[in-house]
């Protein structure tokens, strides 16, 4: 596919998908944005999109259909409600979901589409914002390969790690497993950090000694000198979205027969922070709450 004739639809102008569209539109791709928020849309139009109506506006023009939305919900009301995607869609084109969902939901969706002969890619993402600005992004997908293929180029404007990992589902599945482990290393690190403080360590000698030791992880490597450190909790990956990926694996870990014994402590640890307020800052800022508790602060 020629990149410069192809329209690309993009729905969920958020923290991702602001950087994204953004990218986009700086690589010669033809873009309509839409957002449940108008003023999500006035920087994409000003790199050059134009701002549709709804999704079925964005599918009645679109040869791809991006979707960065924040929970299964939204993507079911975007493709599947009124005005919705599937209303307007054209035969051959394609749905790739960059949001994190669960395999059930993009399944779902996938095959309410199929008849009007959309395929759809699951293609979560990681790397935060950073990632999504600097187009280093990691991409999960899962689909069929060759309609994969096809969407390499427009991927790569966003991705750097692209990996195809198996059958509609399977990028999300991965996703899920990458987050299980990922949210849990923040809850870990804030644990282990406000113990050390709390028992006269300098924290700067922590971080030190654990980032070249067994206790290492990204969040000890990047979380705890460029965000906590600082106590600079703005996001970033918001509590509330951590709130919602925890819900959604132990929702798929229940779904397949799988325990997640530590996964479900560092769920309520994530409820707590955001019945306190904190869910629109940072994942980090859950270390106030250890902090809280022990009296200290880990800033260097
Ligand atoms: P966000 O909340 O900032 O953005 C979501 C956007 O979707 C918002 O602009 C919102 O107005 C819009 N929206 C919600 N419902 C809508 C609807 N019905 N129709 C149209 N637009 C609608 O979230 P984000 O941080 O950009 O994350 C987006 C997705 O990417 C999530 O699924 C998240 O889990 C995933 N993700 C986020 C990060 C991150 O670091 N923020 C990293 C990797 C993956």
């Amino acid at each position: 596919m020629e990149n410069k004739i192809l329209k690309v639809g993009f729905i969920g102008i958020g923290v991702m998908g602001r950087e994204m569209s953004i990218n986009l539109l700086k690589a010669g791709y033809e873009l309509t944005v839409y957002d449940i928020r108008e003023e999500a849309l006035e920087d994409p139009i000003r790199f050059g999109a134009k701002a549709a109506g709804s999704p079925k506006e964005v599918a009645q023009i679109s040869d791809i259909i991006i979707t960065s939305l924040p929970n299964p919900e939204a993507l079911e009301e975007v493709v599947l409600g009124k005005d919705g995607l599937l209303e307007g869609a054209r035969r051959g084109c394609i749905l790739i979901d960059t949001s994190t969902v669960s395999p059930s939901t993009i399944r779902k969706v996938a095959s309410a589409v199929k008849d009007r002969g959309v395929d759809v890619l699951d293609a979560p993402v990681s790397g935060g914002v950073s990632g999504a600005k600097a187009g280093t992004l990691s991409v999960m997908v899962g689909g069929d390969v060759e309609v994969f293929e096809r969407c390499l180029e427009v991927l790569r404007v966003f991705g750097k790690n692209i990996y195809h990992v198996g059958e509609l589902g399977s990028g999300d599945a991965v996703k899920l497993v990458n987050n299980l482990m990922s949210l849990v290393n923040v809850v870990t690190l804030s644990e282990g950090m406000v113990l050390g403080v709390k028992a006269g360590i300098d924290p700067k000698t922590l971080y030190n000694v654990c980032k070249v030791s067994t206790g290492r992880s990204q969040a000890l490597e990047w979380k705890l000198p460029n965000k906590i450190s600082k106590g600079r909790f703005e996001p970033g990956f918001t509590i509330d979205l951590t709130c919602k990926d925890l819900g959604l694996i132990l929702a798929f870990g229940r779904e397949i027969g799988v325990p997640l014994f530590v996964t479900s402590i560092a769920q309520q640890v994530y409820e707590l922070a955001k019945a306190k307020g904190l869910g629109r800052l940072d994942n980090t800022a859950v270390i106030t709450l250890f902090e809280e508790a022990a009296q200290v602060k880990v800033r260097y």
